[in-house]
């Protein structure tokens, strides 16, 4: 029988002195880690998508011994005015760990490291993110994990890319990620948390379906070979993350034909042919009911060629000048038009 720990005071990859039990090693003689996976695995993981009756789109995710749930508001109104951006949406992101989430508390509110994550998260979802069809509003991403097992920021984009989808909000694609490390000389994906603390290497990664890399830190040290061979093995943990998206999709959005259909109304040029089977008749119900939970549900419409109509249109106005396009959004988001003498005195408001 094997010994596993040395207990005793460790630094920790914040520089913190700990109390820990360190792994006297992290791969034993049949090349299985101490979770028990091989060095190209990922932990098991699954997601539920709606869980937030509040939000606009949720996704709860369980991967390992994370837990994060993330939730999706918007696209809505942007206050204070002088943050609009006027020609595409801000994606605002927020990653949070709860106080209760670790072993020690942690002092609840921002921290260094928590608005590192929130900036470069925000911006893993840029290339997917349609942002143009929203001009001078703003998507909210809310990530809160619950439980922290190393790997939480990864496992929270992976939540957010599902909270999104169930928002509606038109996507190019999906957006996974995972993270891969060096332990006893060896990679290995997606850390557990020893390996994460105490090994020699610390890699996450998002990407694209294309295999578009949107984000990538790194903490230790790999040599070029190694980081090559990272990187091939992250994308193989992605592409199964991928299909574990595909898959939530499908249970929340019906059957393998009716995901087709969905997967087609986040292309962002659907092929005239998959733009026919988006009739109105085939897209399921439960898609309606999702879509219209949106501010702006019309945009995100569940006719492949509704959709298509709108982007020409868009395209066309934008072409044509400004007013044109200040006509267009006001169309777009003529549910907020109603309430718009109301939202302006409450700008002024915030803006004081
Ligand atoms: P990630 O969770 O994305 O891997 P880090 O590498 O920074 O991010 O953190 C690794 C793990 O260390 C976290 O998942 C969490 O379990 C733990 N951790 C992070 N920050 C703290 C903290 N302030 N206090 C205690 N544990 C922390």
């Amino acid at each position: 029988m094997k010994v596993f720990a040395v207990r005793g005071k460790f630094e920790n990859k914040f520089g913190e002195s700990i109390m820990s039990d360190k792994p006297e090693y992290f791969i034993d003689e049949n090349g299985l880690r101490l979770d028990g996976r091989r060095t190209d695995e990922i932990r098991p993981m699954t997601m539920e998508m709606g869980v937030l009756s509040r939000a606009d789109g949720s996704c709860y995710l369980e991967w390992g011994n994370n837990k994060v749930i993330a939730a999706v508001y918007g696209p809505r109104e942007l206050h204070p005015r002088r943050l609009q951006r006027p020609s595409e949406v801000l994606v605002r992101y927020r990653y949070n760990m709860a106080a209760f989430s670790v072993e020690d508390r942690i002092r609840p509110g921002p921290s260094r490291r928590s608005t590192e994550i929130s900036k470069v998260s925000g911006e893993a979802f840029e290339p997917v993110v349609m942002t143009q069809y929203y001009p001078g509003a703003v998507i909210d991403v809310f990530a809160e994990v619950l439980q922290a097992d190393a790997g939480t920021r990864t496992a929270a984009i992976n939540a957010a890319t599902l909270a999104l989808a169930d928002a509606g909000i038109p996507m190019k694609g999906l957006v996974a990620a995972c993270a891969v490390g060096k332990v006893d000389g060896q990679l290995v994906l997606d850390l557990n948390k020893p390996e994460d603390n105490y090994g020699d290497a610390d890699l996450p990664v998002a990407m694209t379906q294309d295999g578009e890399i949107t984000l990538l830190q790194m903490d230790g040290n790999l040599t070029h070979e190694e980081f090559i061979k990272a990187m091939e093995m992250v994308k193989k943990g992605c592409d199964q993350i991928f299909e574990l998206q595909r898959k939530t999709l499908i249970s929340r959005f019906g059957s393998e034909d009716d995901v087709e259909a969905l997967e087609g109304s986040i292309e962002t040029e659907p092929e005239e042919e998959e733009a026919e089977e988006l009739s109105e008749e085939e897209v399921p119900s439960e898609k309606e009911d999702v879509s219209d939970t949106g501010d702006n549900a019309e945009d995100v419409d569940d006719s492949g060629e509704k959709f298509k109509e709108d982007v020409a249109d868009f395209d066309e106005q934008r072409e044509s000048g400004s007013d044109e396009e200040d006509k267009t959004s006001d169309e777009d988001v003529k549910d907020e038009e109603d309430e718009a003498s109301d939202e302006d005195v409450k700008g002024e408001e915030d803006e004081q």
